[in-house]
């Protein structure tokens, strides 16, 4: 079926899709020795790494020379916390840091998490790259666009428990308002040219920012993977299990971990710390018998397919949550519109992601008529409504349920603007 449609539209590209999950938002600084980061979007957490932390912060978190800095996970968040604790350590201690002074520890065999996956880029208004192509945005614009979501409660990516809505604006002005500088700094620090822009869903501008040479993830965390990995401690299949507190003091002093390095041999240790950041990143492919997913979805979203790699089962949140920890936004799952089926296996529950730059290029989704049905740069929300819309329309006209796969085509010209990396979607179609 694709391959005859692929024929007989020349110059198209023919893809399957079909809906997954995405992740989960969570963000929460604590005022103790406790940074708890898990994020939902490359931009929070690049702008988390520029974001200046006050210098009393600073001195109270980096007050130990001989007690490292333990960051738990190696996607982008890790490593934006350890480059910008590297720095300010650097400063502070006026010399560079010894290696042992800042320790990643990762559960997984290598580094990058979900991070590693994510291709469309990363959201950044009036960064150096919109100024130099001449597209106009504004804050205020990005803002309206966060905002938007918000009050689509199944769109929701940034806080909306919070009683007076404060913590919500917070997060809202730092993803806006640093989102320039974030995109900046990747390319100052780190020499990554985010030149192709793509305009994404929800979005009122092209803002959406990656290197024309490859996916945006891979590309930006082994860029700052390069960079760190001689000044950093990173040590792999290392599972965190476990916040240790000071009962005194009642402040993180450490973590344990299961070191699994020797894989006959798996050995329970413990790490003191001066502080520990958590960068344990998501729970949408938690199935796990206390599974968040199974917990916070009110919408059966556990029951949908995920993109997510099976490390998301959002261990920093059940460890910080049983130390007490507040949990906000917990059910604010969102659904990803498009996700690849592989037609030998439907009902694989981990799907590769049809990214929205996919679409942000200029991809039309049609339906099993090969008719267009939705605008496919509207809220996530609104696309995922109208595909269930579809499928319960064609229920009724076959009398039985309904789980027709939907296709995207993207012409010669919309192919082109994505670029070289669209080969590997078309393998999976
Ligand atoms: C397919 C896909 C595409 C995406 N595309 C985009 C995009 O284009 N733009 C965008 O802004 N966002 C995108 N996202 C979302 C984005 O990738 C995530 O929000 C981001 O990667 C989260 O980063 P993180 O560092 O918090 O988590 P992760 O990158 O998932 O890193 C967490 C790490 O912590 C490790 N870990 C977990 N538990 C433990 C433990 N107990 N002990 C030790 N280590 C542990 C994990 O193994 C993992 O390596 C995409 C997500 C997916 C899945």
């Amino acid at each position: 079926m694709q391959r005859q449609a692929s024929n007989l539209l020349k110059n198209f590209v023919l893809l399957r899709l079909n809906k997954t999950i995405g992740n989960e938002v969570l963000l929460r600084i604590f005022k103790g020795k406790i940074i708890l980061m898990s994020f939902v979007s490359f931009l929070l957490l690049c702008i988390m790494a520029t974001a200046q932390a006050s210098e009393e912060q600073k001195q109270d978190v980096f007050c130990s020379e001989e007690l490292p800095l333990i960051i738990v996970g190696s996607g982008l968040a890790g490593h934006a916390a350890a480059a910008d604790a590297y720095r300010a350590l650097s400063q502070l201690r006026n010399k560079a840091p010894a290696r042992g002074s800042i320790v990643v520890l990762e559960k997984e065999d290598s580094f990058g998490g979900n991070s590693m996956k994510a291709t469309s880029g990363i959201n950044g208004a009036l960064s150096e790259f919109q100024t130099e192509q001449k597209i106009e945005d504004s804050l205020e614009d990005f803002k309206e666009c966060v905002f938007e979501t918000k009050i689509n409660p199944k769109d929701v990516m940034y806080s909306y428990t919070d009683k007076h809505g404060e913590k919500a604006n917070e997060l809202v002005t730092v993803l806006t308002e640093s989102s320039g500088d974030a995109v900046n700094w990747l390319r100052h620090e780190f020499g990554l040219e985010m030149t192709s822009i793509s305009q994404c869903g929800g979005h009122s501008h092209p803002r959406t920012h990656r290197p024309p040479s490859g996916p945006a993830g891979t590309m930006i965390v082994k860029a700052v993977h390069s960079r760190l990995q001689d000044l950093v401690d990173f040590r792999y299949k290392c599972e965190v299990k476990e916040l240790l507190i000071d009962d005194e003091t009642k402040t993180v002093i450490g973590v344990k971990y299961l070191d699994k390095s020797n894989a006959d041999k798996p050995e329970t240790k413990i790490l003191r710390g001066g502080a520990v950041i958590l960068a344990s990143g998501g729970y949408a492919n938690d199935h796990t018998s206390d599974s968040l997913l199974n917990r916070y979805s009110l919408m059966h979203e556990n029951e949908l397919p995920t993109t997510n790699g099976p490390f998301a089962t959002g261990d920093g949140v059940k460890m910080a949550s049983k130390i007490g920890a507040n949990l906000i936004d917990m059910s604010a799952i969102q659904i990803h519109p498009t996700g690849f089926i592989d037609p030998k296996k439907p009902n694989e529950r981990t799907k590769f992601l049809a990214p929205e730059a996919l679409r942000g290029c200029g991809g039309i989704l049609i339906n099993n008529n090969g008719l267009r049905f939705v605008d496919e740069l509207d809220l996530r929300s609104k696309v995922v409504d109208k595909e269930r819309e579809q499928q319960k329309k064609s229920a009724i006209s076959s009398n039985e349920r309904s789980n027709e796969p939907f296709r995207i085509l993207l012409n010669e010209e919309a192919a082109n603007k994505f670029g070289p990396n669209l080969g590997f979607y078309i393998k999976m179609g």
